[in-house]
């Protein structure tokens, strides 16, 4: 049985259209995950979400428990991971509601646990390849089999909130590249890679950073934008079994070998 694990970002709480089997409840060595984990399955997939701000959207970005997060898929022997995040456009060509595919990230980050190599390790794990390729196009032949456009070769800031950014903060990171903003793609992408779970980031487009349009940023404006896109991830993800790969031939399992200093 093929495995993968979804996180549910503000506005994606559950998959319409099939039955969940189990609600599993995991605790790990790191603390409990942001919610219990949703069991599904389709075709030959079993799908697993998980509610990143928990299962009533009280966790703040800053808050997420996001190693017990990554491990709970690991250990119930989940290797390929799509995460959704609620996003703000830099890039002012991006409609609202529109999802983009993540092909490469910044990390803005100040205060979050961000490694599992914290203790009795030294580990510098490679970051050149960000996202599976092989996910990426997993989701990508599912998005076109559901007729949804997807855009490609986003680049994803990730700030430490949870207030919204200033305008000039948005302005500094437009040029350095970013063409999205949000809160909670690090560490999840780099304790995924340490772990050597395929990962891929999708941002969902629920409002235009500051400055990039006047009005007051809100979160009913945050949460309506995700919410119009939900029924679009949710036809994507019932397309997943189709597209996704049983055997790996990506490198992201091996993503330790090579990266841990020993001073024998
Ligand atoms: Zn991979």
């Amino acid at each position: 049985m093929k495995k993968i694990g979804i996180i549910g970002g503000s506005g994606f709480n559950k998959i319409h259209g099939i039955e969940s089997i189990e609600h599993i409840e995991v605790n790990t060595e790191y603390g409990n995950p942001s919610s219990s984990i949703q069991r599904y399955r389709v075709g030959d997939l079993e799908i697993y979400l998980l509610k990143r701000h928990g299962m009533n959207h009280t966790i703040a970005p800053h808050k997420i428990n996001y190693k017990a997060n990554i491990e709970a898929f690991s250990s119930l022997g989940i290797d390929k991971v799509i995460a959704f995040a609620a996003s703000g456009a830099i890039d002012k060509s991006y409609k609202l509601g529109s999802l983009i595919l993540t092909s490469d990230a910044i990390d803005m980050t100040k205060s979050r646990a961000n490694t599992f190599f914290d203790k009795d390790i030294v580990a510098h794990i490679d970051m050149s390849v960000p996202f599976c390729p092989n996910l990426q196009n997993t989701f990508l032949q599912s998005a076109k089999d559901a007729n949804i456009e997807v855009t490609l070769n986003g680049i994803a800031i990730c700030t430490e909130g949870p207030r919204i950014e200033t305008p000039a903060e948005i302005k500094f990171f437009e040029k350095i590249g970013a063409t999205t903003v949000g809160m909670t793609l690090f560490p999840e992408l780099t304790l995924a890679r340490e772990r050597g779970i395929c990962y891929i980031s999708v941002a969902i487009i629920s409002n235009y950073a500051a400055g990039i349009e006047k009005n007051k940023i809100t979160a009913d404006m945050l949460l309506e934008n995700s919410l119009k896109s939900s029924e679009n991830i949710n036809k994507i993800t019932l397309n997943l079994h189709k597209y996704i790969e049983y055997k790996k031939t990506c490198p992201c399992e091996n993503s330790i070998e090579g990266t841990v200093l020993n001073a024998n």
